[in-house]
């Protein structure tokens, strides 16, 4: 539940353009709502031959893992990948086509989404092609490409998959937390078998759990749970079990990695990974999270694995995601600040005192360069990850926290001129703020949101960390990003050194609110509630302190030329109430308060002005601005010597994005089709 992403819908000038990279192209291609984005291996020439060769090894197994997630976000999924790409290669009609050019925005945005959802807003999305175009397409296959099941006719092929594609009734919900529904049946993830439904998932998980256990394992974390005459099975993800084919691989290059590990405990704890990956103990992935955690040291380090559970309406099972990167030494240090100065935040935050860490352990930040990401972080990336998510973990040894500086870097730079704060930002005082603390601001609120929010406060003896239920990770994030906007307006600030100019928080509450209260909904299709957790805690954060600060005027929302804007007229009293929300949020979590979670996020997070709504949606389209950005990876080639060691790896950035998707499904894609 640690994840940061991106909320700008881009915006924020950026001046200070460092001559070596004027003239990289970050900006890629645009399709439906996403942008393709490409970023830059900052100091890649910096690294010795060693560490290159051990990001060299993670990486291909950050890549290996790419068919799980398909797989796991529906069961369709990688016939219908494997369909659309057999069509992209072999299509030999016009490619002017209306058809064929809405075919080829439709495949890519299901590589884009992994799967048939939208990879934010979780719903369904469906062709712009006519169901004649698919299946006239599918017959002129050579047939040996057509994924078909064993025995399955072409015409049975198409009959089958052509509902779920084209039915806007058939799996319309990837995750659907509508808490009036059975979750899991409303769901079209495959995380759990057909069947199976809500109250059979809690009552199987419950009694694994014993209240007395003080170091839980995540109990179900890497598995289907599914129905086997009548009985409830799990079919876990490891060597040998579900998806084994690619956790081979991944265990391959993971085993090459080890060779090149840069010390002791690094090795120790790539080789736990692989142990976890053959076995599919959940034990073994606790004690390598503990030791992940523990290497503070190395300069490279990764995240592969089933870690985040927000594919899952219940939060139980985890999505693969792989990121490989290496510390970025200069930003570093300013997280850093922050981590060493995290008893003393702890300390002095608006939380009852029965709700604070009475020591806060083990807080690591740093800023980190991506060199690739994998699975659930590609192409849409957090900015910022904050791991492991076991509670336990966390409190006895800490957790990792980072923000991937290359990849804000990216977005910045190329937003760079979008005109999109000149069309939302109120007055100037606000615009110019933006302008000159915008960044950096920004990157501040993502390190205090991962390195302290997500670490701080404690649940009340015998609190179930699942007690908020499908509120939890909306109410975690809203944890995190109070803690931060409470204290990026502290004169800490200024006396840390984090920030130089008392007035330059400004440029976060006023972003945060805008985004809050109006611009993000530019993400959302009319007609449509908000769904996903970060940005339900926003609308949440945004609209409760709009309507607590009604009284003393905080802030307003003024039309000006029949546009709506956001007025903020009272700073002081605002982070006043920014100290409220984050008070009672801490309760609600530590006393583990759902009934109070529930009222929360029903009343401020789910709903949307249809109104407002539309007029955003209008103001947004002109700007041209795609909502969503996803990224192409660098390629990296090894250069070998006769013996077959690798002397060199060197990156290149000319690869396309249609280019990337193909050669992946190419040389990454080990899975069978069906997997159930
Ligand atoms: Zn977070």
């Amino acid at each position: 539940m640690k994840k940061t992403f991106i909320f700008m819908l881009t915006t924020l000038m950026y001046f200070s353009c460092t001559s070596e990279k004027k003239d990289f192209n970050y900006n890629v291609e645009q399709f439906a709502d996403l942008g393709i984005l490409r970023y830059q291996v900052t100091d890649w020439d910096s690294l010795s031959l060693n560490q290159k060769k051990l990001i060299y090894c993670l990486n291909e197994a950050a890549l290996e893992g790419r068919d799980i997630l398909f797989d796991q976000n529906n069961r369709y999924n990688l016939a219908i990948r494997r369909t659309l790409e057999a069509i992209y290669a072999n299509y030999a009609g016009d490619k002017a086509d209306k058809d064929y050019e809405e075919f080829v925005v439709y495949l890519k945005r299901v590589w884009f989404s992994n799967g048939i959802h939208h990879h934010y807003g979780e719903e369904k999305f469906l062709p712009g092609f006519s169901q004649e175009f698919f299946s006239q397409a599918v017959k002129n296959l050579p047939a040996s490409v057509v994924p078909v099941r064993e025995n399955q006719s072409i015409d049975a092929f198409i009959a089958e998959i052509t509902p779920v594609i084209f039915d806007p009734a058939i799996y319309a919900k990837k995750v659907n937390q509508d808490s009036r529904l059975d979750v899991i049946a409303a769901s079209a993830n495959n995380y759990y078998g057909e069947g199976v439904n809500q109250q059979e998932v809690e009552n199987f998980y419950n009694s694994m759990k014993d209240p007395k256990d003080n170091s839980p394992v995540p109990y179900g974390l890497n598995s289907r749970l599914v129905k086997k005459d009548g009985k409830l099975t799990e079919e876990v993800y490891k060597v040998g079990g579900l998806y084994s084919p690619a956790i081979e691989k991944i265990v391959y290059w993971l085993e090459e990695a080890s060779k090149y590990a840069e010390n002791v405990q690094q090795k120790k704890v790539i080789d736990l990974l692989v142990e976890y990956y053959k076995t599919g103990c959940l034990k073994k992935y606790d004690e390598y999270s503990i030791e992940w955690v523990k290497d503070t040291e190395s300069l490279v380090d990764f995240v592969n694995g089933f870690t985040e559970s927000y594919g899952d309406a219940l939060g139980i099972k985890a999505s693969w995601e792989s990121v490989v990167n290496f510390k970025d030494l200069k930003s570093t240090k300013l997280t850093k600040i922050i981590s060493e100065n995290a008893q003393w935040f702890e300390n002095h935050s608006p939380v009852a005192p029965q709700f604070k860490k009475k020591e806060v352990k083990g807080i690591s930040a740093k800023a980190i360069t991506a060199t690739i990401l994998g699975g659930d972080c590609y192409p849409a990336t957090p900015i910022g990850i904050n791991l492991p998510n076991s509670n336990w973990i966390r409190k006895e040894f800490g957790s990792k926290s980072v923000t991937i500086t290359n990849i804000t870097e990216a977005y910045d730079k190329a937003a760079a001129g979008s005109g999109f704060n000149d069309e939302f930002v109120c007055c100037s005082y606000e615009k110019e703020l933006m302008i000159k603390y915008g960044s950096q601001t920004d990157n501040l609120h993502t390190d205090l949101h991962e390195c302290l929010g997500h670490a701080s406060g404690q649940l009340l003896p015998g609190v179930d960390q699942d007690a908020l239920k499908v509120f939890g990770s909306t109410i975690e994030e809203a944890r995190a990003d109070l803690f931060g906007l409470y204290y990026i307006a502290d004169p800490k600030m200024i006396e840390l050194g984090l920030l130089d100019n008392k007035e330059a928080y400004k440029a976060e509450y006023y972003k945060y609110i805008m985004n809050g209260l109006m611009t993000q909904l530019s993400r959302i299709e009319l007609g449509k509630e908000i769904e996903e957790a970060h940005m339900r805690n926003r609308a949440l954060i945004a609209r409760w302190i709009f309507d607590h600060g009604r009284k003393d005027n905080v802030i307003e929302l003024k039309k000006e030329n029949g546009k709506t804007v956001v007025v903020i007229n009272d700073y002081d009293k605002m982070r006043t109430l920014v100290g409220e929300l984050l008070a009672e949020i801490q309760r609600i979590k530590s006393e583990g308060d759902f009934e109070r979670a529930k009222d929360l996020v029903e009343r401020y997070a789910v709903k949307v002005d249809p109104e407002l709504h539309k007029e955003i949606l209008e103001r947004y389209r002109k700007l041209n601005i795609a909502p969503y950005k996803g990224f192409v990876n660098p390629v990296y080639k090894a250069t070998k010597d006769a013996d077959g060691n690798i002397v060199d790896v060197k990156i290149n950035y000319t690869e396309g994005y249609a280019e990337q998707m193909m050669r992946y499904a190419k040389e990454y894609s080990h899975l069978p089709t069906y997997n159930d």
